[in-house]
């Protein structure tokens, strides 16, 4: 089969490998659509992420989607033909962390295009049946390879305790910012506030649903939040950038007994904060990392029409084009919001 493999920084070549062999419990999933991921991009650019190496060449890719072509022994839960979308990490089900139902801090998970696992910008892939979740019929694989950005935001918005009525700022108008935005919105959220230093990405925000986008560049996010809020505050503030700046925004910005949930992680992870004006104001802080137990929950939230995702896809590219994809998104990272790439010519819809 093909498979594009990174062989050193910023060499992507698509080569001839063995084809995977099905194993028990597992499905062997053509692989349709896959989302270039920031993480794909700063691999494939600086060939690590924190302690995070590749040593060895890598298939990068983990926001995929596909169709079951054939079936190991023992899958019950799906059939040759569906339409699929695998959670791209699979844990022990077996340490303290898996135990206690927080498996995404799996000691030994195994995630998708974290070296040393390959992932899926490649024609097929054998994974869990378990982790492999049915596409709803109205919802496009194209969509499906969507879903795992997606469920970081509902991740972020339910760790925020985002309900009917909430007002929101989310920091930060990337992928992660926009699908966090949704989630908070299609949580019921009254206001949701949204800002960047980029006009491409709020106009992005501002077409997909936001209530107010801010440049934080140029305008004074206080006083407008002052102003909607009677002095008040935000109740719920999702950081999606990770540097001092926006984490004291964070805090400036947040309601006495609000709360704020870290999602990005901007640098080297030092960030200052004023700590006295955060506990004066009695913040509850939460981070996330990954998600868990949440694939369902966006599948039939696209599927019910309480998010519409497709349209944070700004760049398509086709499989053969990829080198030239990772290099585009590399050198456009301000203009590509979510690019996406077609991995066959008869890839399902
Ligand atoms: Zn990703
Ligand atoms: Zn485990």
């Amino acid at each position: 089969m093909k498979a594009a493999v990174l062989t050193e920084i910023r060499k992507m070549a698509i080569q001839d490998i063995d084809k995977p062999v099905v194993q028990s419990g597992q499905v062997l999933i053509k692989i349709d659509y896959v989302g270039i991921c920031g993480s794909d991009v700063h691999y494939y650019e600086h060939g690590r992420i924190g302690d995070f190496v590749v040593k060895e060449p890598i298939i990068l890719g983990h926001e995929c989607s596909g169709t079951v072509v054939e079936k190991g022994e023992g899958v019950k839960n799906l059939r040759v033909g569906d339409r699929v979308v695998p959670e791209p990490g699979y844990a022990c089900n077996k340490c303290a962390f898996c135990k206690s139902g927080k498996y995404n801090l799996c000691e030994e998970m195994i995630f998708m295009a974290t070296p040393p696992v390959d992932g899926s910008f490649c024609e097929y892939i054998s994974y869990p049946a378990d982790m492999v979740f049915k596409l709803p019929e109205n919802v496009s694989t194209k969509e499906g390879a969507l879903i795992e950005p997606l469920a970081i935001g509902i991740y972020a918005a339910q760790r925020g305790g985002v309900f009917p009525g909430s007002k929101v700022l989310v920091l930060g108008a990337g992928c992660i910012g926009l699908v966090t935005m949704l989630a908070c919105k299609a949580y019921g959220a009254s206001q949701v506030i949204i800002t960047d230093v980029l006009d491409n990405r709020l106009k992005a925000a501002d077409n997909m649903g936001a209530d107010f986008t801010v440049n934080t560049s140029q305008k004074d996010l206080h006083a407008l939040i002052a102003d909607i809020t009677d002095d008040m505050g935000m109740d719920v503030v999702i950081d999606c950038v990770g540097i001092s700046p926006t984490i004291n925004d964070a805090v400036d910005n947040c309601k006495k007994g609000g709360s704020i949930v870290l999602v990005g992680m901007g640098s080297d992870g030092n960030v200052s904060i004023n700590l006295n004006r955060a506990i004066s104001k009695e913040i509850d802080f939460t981070t996330i990392f990954r998600y868990r137990n949440i694939f369902p929950t966006a599948l039939k939230m696209v599927s019910d029409g309480k998010i519409d995702i497709k349209n944070i896809i700004s760049h398509s590219f086709d499989f053969e084009d990829i080198a030239g994809a990772m290099e585009f998104v590399m050198n456009n990272k301000e203009k590509v919001v979510k690019a996406i790439v077609k991995m066959n010519k008869t890839s399902a819809r």
